[in-house]
């Protein structure tokens, strides 16, 4: 009952102090507040359970390995619903008594369906992405989706729809302006000294993920693995589902190692009125000014204004705030130490747009 109330009161402040970041546009701070609110309950209502997903796939008992924190509850516990007002309860009821509920993360995992809304334009979505859910004491409800960028074998060869409504990229990127389709997940580029960037924005997520677990976060982690069959729309489309808001690690194809910064949604009207880019647009950018901040308070550079105007798949499926984010170039320093450092920032930019511990 004690925790219940905790639960009840960490909901309640998570929900009014939202903030934006100071270069965000004020009017959005309400906006951002109450979205957060009702996507936080939409979460309990598509949870599969672990027993219903792992059906459909036995290779994944490897990523329990992964797991940062010593009491991993079993997988084979249902997942448990994320709406905070009941989650206490539920654990009560269904955790096995050795564990002590509030100490532990459990992870499931979560595969799209065709109930999901934009499934039907995802062409690669053969896997599952990982939702950790965190149970203890400093649990605050929230949960980021974690996107290594890269990493699906195939992807490139595949193409999907830029636009859920089927009009025309309105930027150029990978995939030119005025195209309707584009590469389902691009292979990335190479580093100068050789290193793929899909092997470096995996451990960047994983250390990301363990300190977002670590202060109180609920993770959904998009790839674990070298490879996950996940294509950009089907890993949108579950950051939808379960998560609150979705970073998409990157690093640039430039070679002048210059710095960070956040792809921007584009100042195009017809884009900024198209559905579901419309209801996201202001929240994506506040993110990405977030994110930018944070990165720049660890210590990070970051290039010129902090942003560039992209059209991304990313973007245009996107329900919750969603952030492709540059974390360097080909050029850049890749070391465990610099990966650290920018889940620090990082981790700063996620609390101040979420207004925890005291940031933004
Ligand atoms: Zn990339």
């Amino acid at each position: 009952m004690k925790k219940k109330i905790l639960f009840m009161i960490l909901a309640c402040i998570t929900a009014l102090s939202i903030t934006s970041c100071e270069s965000a546009p004020a009017t959005t701070e309400n906006e951002t507040s109450a979205a957060a609110e009702s996507s936080i309950e939409t979460v309990t209502d598509e949870s599969v359970t672990a027993q219903e997903a792992l059906g459909n796939d036995s290779s994944l008992s490897d990523v329990s390995t992964a797991v940062a924190d010593t009491s991993v509850a079993d997988s084979s516990t249902s997942a448990v619903p994320a709406d905070t007002s009941t989650a206490a309860e539920a654990q009560d009821a269904s955790v096995a008594p050795e564990i002590a509920p509030q100490e532990t993360i459990t992870q499931t995992p979560v595969y799209l369906t065709d109930d999901m809304e934009f499934a039907s334009f995802s062409q690669i979505h053969s896997d599952a992405a990982i939702l950790y859910e965190n149970h203890k004491s400093n649990s605050n409800g929230i949960t980021i989706c974690v996107n290594a960028g890269h990493g699906t074998n195939g992807g490139e060869s595949v193409r999907t729809q830029c636009h859920p409504d089927g009009t025309p990229k309105v930027t150029g990127g990978s995939t030119s302006e005025g195209s309707t389709t584009a590469t389902a997940v691009a292979s990335g580029m190479t580093f100068l000294d050789g290193t793929e960037e899909r092997a470096v924005t995996l451990p960047a997520a994983i250390i990301l993920k363990d300190r977002l677990l670590d202060a109180g976060y609920n993770v959904l982690m998009i790839r674990e693995t070298e490879d996950v069959q996940l294509d950009n729309i089907a890993r949108t489309v579950l950051a939808n589902t379960y998560a609150q808001a979705h970073v998409a690690l990157h690093w640039d194809s430039t070679e002048s190692d210059k710095g960070a910064y956040y792809m921007k949604v584009p100042s195009v009207d017809s884009y900024k009125s198209m559905y579901p880019v419309s209801e996201t647009w202001e929240k994506s950018d506040q993110f990405g000014e977030c994110l930018v901040q944070g990165l720049g308070q660890a210590g990070r550079s970051i290039f010129e204004s902090g942003s560039i105007e992209m059209d991304l798949t990313q973007t245009s499926y996107s329900k919750v705030p969603s952030i492709d984010i540059e974390l360097g170039d080909r050029a850049s320093d890749h070391s465990d130490e610099t990966l650290q450092n920018i889940a620090e920032g990082l981790l700063m930019g996620i609390n101040a747009y979420f207004g925890i511990g005291g940031q933004g």
